[in-house]
């Protein structure tokens, strides 16, 4: 069955038990267990033919290739409404990409405000001085004086207020630049996160650069957390973050999730990319990973990866979903190796 077929349509004037039927067909199509989560991927599927997320499926699904339990997790959490609605996200983006014009704009006021009450007090404090030094003081020069004298006063108060403002409004910008970074970077790897993969993808695809995206996957990490626990497992993932950065300079590793690195390499060959990554895979394999306390030996930690370009106008779902499946072509062929292709592997591999 084409899911393009499936999710256009009638759909959405279909009564309940048409729905529920075109769900159990797609399901059973699609070879997907009928659990709750499956059941409202495609529900949502079914009610917005039309949507973001219909669209990606018909994607993915173009070939003839069924989706994975793993597809569902990745596509619901691109296109979650519940949970992690993406309008919210960008309102949250909005309110902070305003909150710092409206710090700027403050700030550079305050700075302009700074300029004018210099310039002003020090016009005051000539005038005080001139007046001073010509001869005779009478009683309506004292005055000038003595009031000249309180201005400055004033304006040294004033000064000092707003020293302190201009102060606060730096801290505050640079914390709300913190926070923005904070967002797009993962904690234990200090690599850029997810989030910042996708708006990297998108900038650069809107630039109309040169893309080839890998997708690197940990081989048996479970067995690692499992015999040696898992603060050693996430002394692995860090030493594994930086091995890829360092091999892969000049290009963008993120830590996509769990175990896995999306690399995101631009304005090179496939081949120069697929060596990189295979450098990398090498370093990675030849390091001697030892427990802190005893020196004892961990064993070989090795990585998977799929390799693909990226074709001009893609969206990312659909390349990375091709790097996946050519990651999982890696594993299913013996793990530690990259699996390069220009078209996604079909079901022999799963
Ligand atoms: P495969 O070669 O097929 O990829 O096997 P695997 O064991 O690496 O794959 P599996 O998906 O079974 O297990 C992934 C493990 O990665 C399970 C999870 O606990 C671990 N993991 C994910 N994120 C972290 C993390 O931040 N720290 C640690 N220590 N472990 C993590
Ligand atoms: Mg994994
Ligand atoms: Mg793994």
């Amino acid at each position: 069955m084409r899911i393009a077929r499936a999710v256009h349509g009638e759909a959405t004037q279909e009564d309940g038990r048409r729905l529920f039927e075109r769900i159990g067909e797609f399901l059973t199509d699609q070879r997907l267990p009928p659990s709750p989560t499956h059941y409202a991927f495609a529900y949502r599927l079914f009610t917005d033919p039309d949507g973001q997320l219909a669209r990606a499926v018909e994607m993915i699904t173009e070939r003839g290739v069924r989706l994975t339990p793993r597809d569902i997790l990745t596509l619901n959490a691109d296109h979650d409404t519940a949970d992690t609605p993406v309008d919210v996200k960008e309102r949250a983006e909005g309110l902070v990409a305003r909150t710092q014009m409206q710090v700027e704009g403050f700030a550079d006021m305050v700075t302009a405000m700074r300029a004018e009450t210099a310039d002003f007090g020090r016009d005051l404090a000539a005038s005080a001085e001139a007046m001073s030094a010509v001869g005779q003081p009478t009683r309506q020069s004292d005055d000038a004086v003595r009031i000249t004298a309180a201005m400055l006063e004033r304006i040294r108060i004033a000064e000092e207020k707003l020293e302190t403002t201009t102060r606060e409004a730096k801290d505050l910008r640079e914390k709300l630049e913190e926070a923005r970074d904070n967002a797009r970077r993962d904690p234990l790897t200090q690599l850029p996160n997810r989030r910042a993969f996708e708006e990297a993808f998108a900038a650069q695809e809107g630039a109309g650069g040169r893309m080839c995206l890998a997708v690197c996957d940990i081989d048996h990490f479970k067995s690692v957390n499992d015999r040696f626990g898992h603060a050693v497992g996430d002394r692995v993932l860090k030493a594994i973050a930086d091995a890829l950065s360092h091999s892969c300079r000049g290009h963008l590793v993120t830590r996509y999730g769990g175990e896995e690195f999306a690399v995101l390499f631009t304005n090179i060959s496939l081949e120069k990319a697929q060596q990189t990554l295979d450098q990398a895979r090498g370093k990675v394999q030849a390091k001697r990973y030892k427990l802190r306390d005893t020196d004892a030996p961990l064993g070989e930690i090795t990585f998977s990866a799929g390799l693909t370009p990226v074709l001009p106008g893609e969206m990312h779902q659909t390349a990375f979903h091709r790097a996946d499946r050519l990651l999982y072509a890696a594993k299913s062929a013996g793990r530690n190796m990259v699996q390069v292709g220009t078209t996604t592997p079909g079901e022999k591999y799963r």
